[in-house]
């Protein structure tokens, strides 16, 4: 049997992580076994459904790399298909057109409720199918068995069985001819022979419904696997509007999809104690059934160092080209300063997230406009004398440099201390200041090569002349 599994969002808002776990397993159970994967955009409730929402859920799936054989097939162009097969089962007798009215029909609900029953619709046009009634306005109900049981065996959470008795005869068309959702749903299964039905738990109650109708159309009945909740970090239900929640907030936040994959993956499911999961190791370790019955809570932390493991360890180029976007929102022109590679390699191990990265690179790439005042007063400040002497020193040396390497850097500067007959600290966080602009820094001599030779060298400049300045200043006021 060929597996072929969907993923079919209602686009009713942003792509949310729940949802995009819910692709990912089912993709990658598709992936495992060669199987074919389609996209479904549910869109059958006009009301709620947006262009907007379906072009984020594409957006969010083609950035998370989780690719798709067929569509993405869009229910509302499938509403002829739908109507076609549910004039079939009225003909069949498998449905039937229910002429109640809405006073009816609110009058039965409060008798069910004031009786202590569970309001359900209780079968009255069932039989009653009368050619002449045709023209009023009806919607059409499934007949549902009336005796027996619906069991499936869940690939999560084990044998599921359900009393026909406990499911009404559910519309499947409205008034007004449009198809239900329910019924849509199941007809695309059908069409589009899904063979492993995989989504959230919030729709198990509808999959008994599903069920009897396939049967009812002597359509195969494919698996079900139902994904338990994912929980914020207040252990409530993950709001959709919630930014932390949508998947496009990571990649605007400079997470990488190798990293929210990662992420989601392990967000329910584990194997053994590893946490690293390459798409290459997913298709191999992953199972459904070993996915866990209870909720998950999201875990920002666990996602950060996910995230700076994948930075310091996808190739450069790759890493790169994710940052790239990064800068070019920042307004930062790349051409006017290291390569990507380099800030990666200096700034991978300090930056949780490519965004992080991105804003604290400027000084590679533009001119220094001033330094950080704390940094300035603690290190730009102090003995100047001998201060200018030790940035004269090295500006010097640096000056010299024909061969512009880190290697070269460092013995350059070493040579000063020696000279100087200093400890190279001494020398470090003045020179740091002068060129970053602040105390905090990556690797010095790393960064000074990035920097490049002439930048460093205006920027010593510049500090010598803080420098200067601040003691004629601190002259002028002695008098
Ligand atoms: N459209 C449903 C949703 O977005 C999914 C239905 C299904 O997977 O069967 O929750």
């Amino acid at each position: 049997m060929k597996i072929k599994t969907r993923f079919a969002p209602s686009p009713t808002g942003s792509l949310h992580i729940g949802g995009a776990r819910t692709a990912l397993y089912s993709w990658l159970f598709a992936r495992q076994h060669n199987g074919q994967f389609v996209l479904r955009i549910e869109d059958t409730d006009s009301e709620r459904s947006t262009q907007e929402s379906s072009t984020d859920i594409i957006d969010s799936m083609q950035w998370l790399n989780l690719d798709w054989d067929e569509g993405p097939y869009y229910q509302t162009k499938r509403y002829d298909r739908y109507n076609l097969v549910i004039n079939q089962m009225l003909e069949t007798r498998n449905a039937y057109k229910c002429f109640c009215t809405k006073k009816r029909l609110d009058e039965l609900r409060k008798y069910q409720i004031l009786n202590g029953e569970k309001p359900h619709y209780d079968g009255y046009c069932r039989n009653k199918y009368n050619n002449q009634d045709d023209d009023k306005i009806h919607v059409v109900r499934f007949c549902n068995p009336k005796e027996g049981l619906v069991v499936f065996d869940d690939q999560i959470r084990g044998p599921i069985q359900y009393h026909n008795k406990e499911l009404d005869d559910l519309i499947i068309r409205r008034s007004d001819g449009t198809p239900t959702y329910n019924f849509c749903v199941v007809i695309d299964d059908w069409d589009m022979k899904i063979t492993h039905v995989i989504r959230g738990t919030d729709h198990i109650n509808n999959t008994p419904r599903q069920i009897n109708i396939l049967k009812a159309i002597s359509a195969p009945i494919p698996t079900y696997a139902h994904l338990p909740m994912i929980l914020d970090s207040n252990g409530k239900k993950l709001s959709k509007r919630h930014g932390v929640a949508q998947v496009l907030w990571y990649r605007d936040q400079g997470y990488l999809p190798e990293a929210l994959l990662n992420y989601l993956l392990r967000l329910g499911w584990s194997y053994g104690d590893q946490e690293i999961f390459s798409t290459k190791s997913m298709k191999q370790f992953f199972t459904l059934n070993t996915v866990s019955k209870s909720a998950s809570t999201i875990n920002n932390k666990k996602l950060q160092w996910l995230n700076q493991y994948y930075i310091n360890n996808l190739p450069s180029e790759y890493v790169a080209s994710h940052l790239q976007k990064h800068l070019e929102k920042n307004k930062i022109n790349i051409h006017l300063g290291p390569r990507l590679d380099d800030i990666i390699q200096l700034l991978g191990k300090r930056c949780k997230t490519l965004k992080d990265m991105a804003d604290s690179c400027r000084y590679f790439y533009e001119e220094l406009n001033s330094f950080d005042d704390h940094s300035a007063k603690i290190y730009l400040n102090s003995n100047s004398e001998e201060l200018r002497l030790l940035l004269g020193a090295v500006y010097i040396k640096l000056a010299n440099i024909h061969n512009w390497t880190i290697e070269e850097i460092q013995k350059k500067i070493t040579e000063c201390a020696d000279i100087l007959l200093i400890h190279i600290g001494k020398i470090a966080m003045p020179l740091r200041v002068s060129v970053t602009g602040q105390a905090k820094s990556p690797e010095l001599y790393m960064t000074i090569y990035a920097i490049g030779q002439e930048r460093t060298l205006t920027r010593i400049e510049n500090a010598l002349m803080y420098i200067v300045n601040n003691q004629d200043k601190k002259e002028y006021q002695k008098y």
